[in-house]
């Protein structure tokens, strides 16, 4: 099968987890190293690779996560105050390759820095 990770086998139920939301489009999970005390991840069930590799058919696919992204963090409560991260390649720390958002949030964001 085409680009099978970690996050596919999630999203087939192959791998018991908890879903913070999941509709038609997407999962939300919880990190399993969490860089901040809420630090999720939206995965599109398209097992798209990266970032840079989505294509003109993904926009409104893409546009969905950003939206969801929103929706998720006023429902934990967090205010304004959150950080979305894509890793988009190894080189950028990327470690699965099937395209996801990080959200960070509870923690003290430095002006300027724009680590996890
Ligand atoms: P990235 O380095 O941007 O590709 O992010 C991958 C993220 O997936 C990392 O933050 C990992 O901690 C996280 N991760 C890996 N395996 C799992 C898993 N089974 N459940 C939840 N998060 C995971």
């Amino acid at each position: 099968m085409a680009n099978t990770t970690i996050f596919s086998k999630i999203i087939a139920g192959e791998i018991p987890t908890e879903f913070v939301y999941q509709d038609d489009f997407c999962v939300c999970i919880r990190d399993i190293a969490p860089q901040a005390p809420t630090h999720l991840l939206i995965v599109p069930k398209k097992p798209i690779s990266t970032l840079a590799n989505a294509g003109a058919e993904d926009q409104a696919l893409l546009g969905h996560l950003l939206l969801k992204a929103g929706d998720i963090a006023r429902q934990l409560g967090v205010g304004d105050a959150f950080r979305l991260v894509i890793n988009n390649g190894a080189g950028a720390g990327q470690t699965v390759f099937h395209l996801h958002i990080h959200l960070l949030a509870n923690k003290k964001f430095t002006e300027g820095n724009l680590g996890m």
